[in-house]
């Protein structure tokens, strides 16, 4: 598999791409943004006209794109990137989306002869970028065992969750679970500030206690305890709190669905509604605390 098409070349896309290129791969690309797609060019890919253009020769085609509706333009959409593809192009859909929508596009894959994986993925942005992202695969384990090589360029967790749709379904159950620490690591920080604690310190303690988490330890939200994570920089270039809305609107359909109950992901769900009310849609998730300490600045360097 040499030739590549990638779609979607946003705060994931693009370093994703990035990594392909980097390991010898010829990548098409095409993005809504010019400016996505001339930075892809820089790096050595092929800008594509359009999307239909860009996986014409493509041996694969991964697309990365916000959520359900962009995901059903593309594909089912007349003139969509199935009706462009040569036979036996391998289809992977890097996005998070409903799983029913998964299973749609992936049906209508299949009806015209193409494999296809939903293939979300955790790790964040910087994960993106060092190609360490987790990889969460629904669909056959041929198609996957023939997608390894690409995915093993751009993360180093892969792992077969079942059918088509059930990586969407492991990643949405994921996501809940990170918007629920993401609000109460906020919380139980701005509890200690309030007393006088120093964040920074509050940090070190709970990362070595039974507190621990993924928050806390990597993508801390106070701002200037940690290097390097959006919180540092004005919660810019991370996971937009509109894409986080997004992810536990999906939970809360596929709780009803199955008629599990999730009360803390229901309730995350209202206050990251608010949040994005508030203004902070296009800001990163961890800017939640927020709402609990408004004004909250990136310390100056
Ligand atoms: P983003 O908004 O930064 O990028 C999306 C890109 O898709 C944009 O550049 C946009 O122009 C492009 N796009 C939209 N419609 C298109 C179309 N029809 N054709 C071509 N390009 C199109 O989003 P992101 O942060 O890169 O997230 C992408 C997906 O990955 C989302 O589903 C998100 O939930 C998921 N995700 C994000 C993160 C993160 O940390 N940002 C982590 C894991 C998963």
């Amino acid at each position: 598999m040499q030739h590549i098409a990638f779609i979607g070349l946003g705060n994931m896309g693009a370093p994703m791409a990035r990594n392909l290129v980097a390991a010898g791969f010829h990548v098409s690309v095409f993005d809504l943004a010019p400016a996505a797609v001339a930075s892809l060019v820089e790096a050595g890919a092929t800008a594509a006209a359009s999307a239909s253009a860009a996986v014409q020769t493509a041996d694969a085609v991964i697309t990365m794109l916000p959520a359900n509706k962009h995901v059903q333009e593309l594909y089912l959409g007349t003139g969509g990137v199935l009706d462009s593809a040569k036979p036996g192009a391998l289809f992977i859909d890097c996005s998070t989306i409903a799983a029913d929508v998964a299973r749609q596009v992936a049906q209508a894959a299949s009806e015209r002869g193409f494999a296809m994986l939903d293939a979300p993925v955790s790790g964040g942005t910087a994960g993106a970028a060092a190609g360490t992202l987790t990889f969460i695969v629904g669909g056959s384990a041929a198609a996957l065992q023939q997608a390894r090589p690409l995915l093993e360029k751009m993360g180093k967790n892969i792992f077969h969750a079942g059918e088509a749709g059930a990586g969407q379904v492991a990643k949405i159950c994921n996501n809940m679970l990170l918007g629920i620490l993401m609000a109460g690591t906020a919380e139980a920080l701005n509890l200690g500030v309030a007393h006088g604690l120093d964040p920074k310190v509050l940090s070190d303690i709970m990362a070595k206690s039974s507190g621990r988490n993924w928050t806390l330890e990597v993508y801390n939200p106070w701002p200037g305890v940690m290097d390097g994570t959006p919180a540092s920089r004005n919660y810019t270039g991370g996971f937009g709190t509109a894409l986080m809305l997004k992810d536990l609107g999906l939970a809360q359909q596929s709780a009803l669905s199955a008629n599990a109950p999730t009360p803390l992901g229901g309730l995350v769900r209202q206050l990251y509604q608010m949040h994005a009310q508030a203004g902070y849609a296009q800001q990163d998730f961890s800017s939640i605390v927020h709402m609990l300490q408004p004004g909250l600045q990136t310390p100056a360097a």
